[in-house]
């Protein structure tokens, strides 16, 4: 899917660091050891194909409010090709970001679409229904 106008990874990382990548046993949290911190990718041309299908919510989707950029906000939003959740995946700087009045707003109006919303911090998960509430979440 293109990158919706005015969009770009940048010098934004996050997926980098935050995702589990199965494909070269890269654990979540951790960042990709092919990653040169507010620089990119290494092997850019040579990344793998996991790689090149990934784009956030935010890159693609208008409806994601523009200050939501995954780097500056600390938290990624994906729609889990698995399981169809709707997740926010934070900056293990940033372990709180999911609860941010804007990102809230934000996953409360994807809740009341009908996703299934899940906010990831470190081990720890969260399903965030659409009257508002949180629980933990296997
Ligand atoms: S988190 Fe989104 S904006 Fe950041 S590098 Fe990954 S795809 Fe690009
Ligand atoms: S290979 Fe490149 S694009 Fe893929 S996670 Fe590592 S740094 Fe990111």
């Amino acid at each position: 899917m293109p990158a919706a106008p005015g969009r770009s990874c940048g010098s934004c990382t996050l997926c980098c660091q935050v995702l589990e990548i199965e494909e070269f046993d890269k654990p979540a949290g951790t960042l990709c050891s092919n990653c040169k911190l507010g620089g990119g990718c290494k092997i850019y041309k040579k990344r793998p194909e996991v790689c090149q299908d990934f784009e956030c919510e935010w890159l693609t989707e208008r409806d994601v409010a523009v200050i939501l950029n995954p780097d500056r906000f600390g938290a990624l939003l994906m729609i889990d090709a698995d399981s169809d959740e709707y997740l926010v995946v934070c900056d293990p700087k940033k372990p709180q970001s999911w609860r941010h009045p804007l990102m809230f707003k934000h996953l409360l109006a994807k809740a009341k679409e009908g996703h299934v919303v899940v906010a990831k911090a470190g081990t720890m998960a969260w399903r965030v229904y659409p009257n508002g509430e949180c629980a933990p979440w296997a």
